[in-house]
């Protein structure tokens, strides 16, 4: 990790993008020499892109390693091979120094003119910017699943933003450095944040067409979507007291399981009714084992959020104490 410490970091996830990086790079140069952006920040400004190569096939790193001969604010991580999105946004993460950390897809669809913007938004005091096409530029292939991926997240988590998965988004480190990501879960990144604390803004930004090469993403992604959305929900509630779902769940379970047991056999002593016709004591039967499996899983898993110490089950904006203070080393919570 360099230890050189920046403003700005840029994390540029790609995957197969060799024709659009020259343009790509001239922009975002560009845009960080705008004198709206700079002034933002305190003097001397200093930025680094880390280019986040996701096992590209094709010359993507090596039109980036002959860039960065030349460029001193480039940075390039490749991967092995392709690990997809969020472990490309992971790495980029982790390598950054910058204060503010922005995220921008390589393929030209996001604006890099938009950064500025955004970073005035999170000095009015939020800590996650995230842009919004609201004008999106995709074939209706694309932004019909979107939008009613947008619904159901906006519903489930009461997050009242538009666009979850926008490329383009601004953070303040103490969110990406406390970002554990798996699977393709770039998607929830704005509800994890909310469930750590952060505060969250929603900026309109412009949106572009594709030009070159192709979506990464086609319709598997709706199957892995779902799975995440439901490991995302289950994070957000419920990962430090599993007990609280499978224990409630289990309970419920039991308690039908029981009262129809026990239906079935007062019917058979006072009314004499035989047991043996009734298909509905097969349901008690069911309901009492699952009620006994779930409570057990909520036990099993007690034991393991207990017995692991990552992932915590708080965020800490900061701490201050006396010593500290005298110290001279305050608030830092890391
Ligand atoms: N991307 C990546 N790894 C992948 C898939 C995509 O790094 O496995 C990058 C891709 O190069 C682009 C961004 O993530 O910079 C968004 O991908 P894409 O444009 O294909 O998604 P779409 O805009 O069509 O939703
Ligand atoms: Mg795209």
């Amino acid at each position: 990790m360099s230890t050189v410490h920046h403003q700005l970091s840029i994390v540029v996830p790609l995957f197969n993008e060799q024709e659009s990086l020259p343009d790509l790079l001239e922009q975002l140069y560009l845009a960080m020499q705008e004198k709206e952006l700079y002034s933002l920040f305190k003097e001397p400004f200093s930025f680094e892109i880390i280019m986040v190569d996701d096992g590209s096939t094709d010359s993507s790193a090596s039109v980036i390693r002959n860039m960065i001969l030349s460029r001193p604010e480039l940075r390039l991580i490749s991967f092995q091979r392709n690990f997809g999105k969020t472990a490309a946004l992971s790495a980029g993460f982790m390598a950054a120094t910058g204060d503010y950390v922005c995220t921008i897809d390589a393929d030209l669809q996001d604006d890099p003119f938009a950064i500025k913007e955004m970073i005035e938004k999170m000095q009015e005091g939020y800590d996650l910017v995230s842009g919004w096409k609201q004008q999106r530029k995709d074939p209706i292939s694309k932004t019909l699943p979107s939008k009613l991926f947008n619904l159901v997240t906006r519903l489930f988590t009461g997050i009242t933003i538009h666009d979850f998965n926008c490329g383009l988004k601004v953070y303040r480190k103490e969110i990406t450095r406390r970002l554990e990501l798996r699977g393709d879960m770039h998607r929830y990144i704005p509800v994890l944040a909310e469930w750590m604390g952060f505060k969250i803004a929603e900026l309109p930004v412009r949106h572009q067409a594709r030009q070159f090469g192709t979506t990464k993403y086609d319709s598997s992604r709706f199957f892995s979507g779902l799975f995440d959305f439901l490991s995302v929900l289950f994070i957000t509630r419920y990962l430090r007291r599993p007990m609280h779902f499978f224990g409630m769940a289990g309970l419920i379970s039991f308690i039908l399981g029981f009262t129809i047991s026990l239906y079935v056999t007062l019917d058979k002593i006072l009314l004499h009714k035989p047991v043996s016709n009734r298909p509905i004591l097969f349901l008690g039967i069911l309901l009492l084992i699952l009620g006994v499996q779930l409570f057990s899983t909520g036990l099993l898993g007690e034991m393991l959020s207990t017995s692991s110490s990552k992932g915590s089950s708080f965020a800490v904006r900061e701490t201050v104490n006396l010593t500290h203070q005298q110290a001279g080393t305050f608030g830092n919570p890391d």
